[in-house]
């Protein structure tokens, strides 16, 4: 019985998983080379027909983000500018199979050395398509995946997470990957436990392989704390055992939170609304189980093309009435940093301390002007609040307010519907949590501690070699989080957190603590989050 082996990486997705460890990236059945270069070529384009249609299968049964993927996915093979340099290799005399590797590899590789984390997520993706062409070529498309195993590879592709059956269990386990990848968010979302980095220096044992030998056997995998034990002692499985069912205790408890009003156990009200990036996340969440919408990002309508006033205004208009008397706090375009639109953001050498958020806005006026107007119009629908990202300075608020007056003047004189929102801030640039008493006049503040915490340790959100220090519990941002909040007190300006902090049961403690009484989270963290409210002692209100 080989000894134990312990791997440290990062939780992606919380959960637990036990079972047989399977080898993504076990040898698929070998290419038969054709006689002729127009043979060659003929196998590449049916295998890139079939790769296409096994995704549009898969479509079928897929909504939201998934969908999105596979939409981008089919896309991509469907662009000749993917599939050109295959056809051109196969003319210069090498077999499909090579053919594709060698083309695809060099676009996955350009990809990897992005600057742009959104960019480097999105290598899995074009692996993803390599390799289901060259399973379409290898005829070795109806390998399944086993249920109930732990997935275990230097990445995964979100087909092949989308193709399991995750029913029966199992997990993830990735020796590199990406908290912020499509495949994490969807095990997120679909509560499959992940954990990525088991292979970056300084987390986890350097040079694990997938030899059998190292994958042999039954294996633990701990996505609550982001840890993997290949062949565990009998005493670690019943640990294991008993962390699993003190966690799906705890989730199954939490279900009872849902509906009821957040308090604390010393019986402190909080406020806990729901973060939301398309308006048909609020198709699955019933508005009695939060309190509005903290934060509805609308980066994801610029996705393609920049939207124009009549789509944006249907989109905020829908989750207002959806939200009924209940506040929703949409945030303008956070183009920049990892989220990129074409035709909008530029390249730089640094984007997260580039010209993102409310610089961009304002360096675009004609982008910007569409939104504000839609903003406007839409309120009328509901209880708007609006939000800019990334504010580092009063006068960006002075301007942006400024272009709120315009706008609501022109749309009044053309006799348009319109209503004029509070307009608050992001508190996620330093200087303003510093000193929010530069901020005085602004109409509510939002604290976004994913970009807090990155600005004020200097390690980047998606980094997994420096995740260790991008905590939102180090004192340091924690000081500044209970500042801001004091400071809101003090003034009488509304302070909340929608920073992925807010829904994390470990971090909750230390929010409420600061001072927090209105957090926002993913809708999926909305029953966690209320049952480790229920379990925090807060003695007095806000700090
Ligand atoms: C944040 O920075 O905490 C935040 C909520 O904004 P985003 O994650 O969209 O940058
Ligand atoms: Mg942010």
């Amino acid at each position: 019985m080989p000894a134990p082996l312990r791997l440290q990486g990062i939780s992606a997705s919380a959960g637990y998983a036990e079972g047989p460890v399977f080898d993504l990236e076990r040898i698929t059945a070998a290419y038969v080379s054709k006689a002729t270069a127009s043979e060659e070529k003929k196998a590449l384009e049916t295998a890139i027909g079939i790769a296409t249609s096994r995704l549009a299968t898969l479509i079928e049964t897929s909504k939201g983000d998934a969908a999105d993927i596979l939409e981008f996915q089919i896309a991509m093979l469907e662009d000749d500018a993917l599939s050109h340099p295959g056809f051109a290799a196969i003319a210069s005399g090498l077999p499909a199979d090579a053919a594709w590797r060698q083309a695809l590899d060099a676009e996955i590789a350009g990809y990897e050395t992005s600057d742009q984390d959104y960019f480097r997520a999105r290598a899995a993706d074009i692996r993803d398509i390599r390799d289901q062409v060259l399973r379409a070529l290898t005829e070795d498309g109806e390998v399944q995946t086993p249920t109930g195993a732990i997935l275990y590879g230097e990445d995964i592709a979100p087909t092949r997470f989308l193709e399991t059956d995750w029913s029966k269990g199992g997990g993830i386990a990735l020796r590199a990957g990406s908290t912020a990848s499509h495949v994490a968010m969807l095990a997120r979302s679909r509560g499959v436990p992940m954990v990525v980095g088991l292979g970056v220096a300084g987390l986890g044992v350097v040079g694990l392989g997938n030899s059998p030998a190292d994958l042999a056997g039954t294996a633990l995998l701990d996505a609550e704390h982001g840890g993997i034990v290949l062949s565990p002692s009998k005493a670690e499985i019943d640990a294991f055992r008993q962390s699993s069912s003190s966690f799906s205790a705890r989730r199954d408890l939490a279900r009872i939170f849902l509906t009821r009003p957040a308090v604390t156990r010393t019986g402190t009200a909080v406020r806990v609304q729901v973060n939301i990036a398309d308006p048909s996340d609020v198709d699955g969440i019933d508005i009695a189980t939060c309190d509005g919408v903290g934060l509805m990002r609308t980066e994801f309508l610029f996705g393609k093309t920049l939207p124009d006033e009549e789509t944006q205004y249907r989109a905020y208009r829908k989750v207002l009435e959806w939200a009924g008397e209940k506040p929703v706090t949409i945030r303008t375009v956070d183009a920049g940093g990892d989220k990129p639109v074409p035709g909008f953001t530029v390249e730089e050498s640094n984007p997260f301390l580039g010209l993102r958020g409310i610089r961009l806005s304002l360096a675009r006026p004609d982008v910007f002007r569409v939104q504000i107007r839609a903003l406007l119009r839409a309120a009328t629908h509901g209880s708007l609040k609006v939000m800019f990202p990334m504010i580092a300075i009063v006068e960006e608020y002075r301007q942006a307010v400024a272009m709120f007056a315009e706008e609501q003047a022109a749309l009044a004189a053309r006799g348009i519907p319109l209503k004029m929102p509070p307009l608050g801030i992001m508190v996620e640039v330093p200087s303003v949590a510093i000193m929010p008493e530069a901020f005085a006049e602004v109409a509510f503040f939002s604290i976004g501690s994913n970009d807090l915490t990155q600005y004020v340790m200097a390690a980047a959100r998606d980094n997994i070699a420096v995740a260790h220090l991008n905590s939102v519990r180090h004192p340091a941002v924690l000081r500044l989080v209970a500042a801001v909040t004091a400071f809101g007190h003090r003034e009488n300006i509304p302070v909340s957190l929608c920073g992925d902090a807010g829904g994390d049961p470990a971090s909750i403690p230390s929010l409420l603590e600061a001072g927090l009484r209105d957090l926002s989270v993913a809708p999926a963290q909305l029953a966690m989050a209320k049952a480790a409210i229920a379990d925090v002692s807060i003695q007095a209100g806000p700090a």
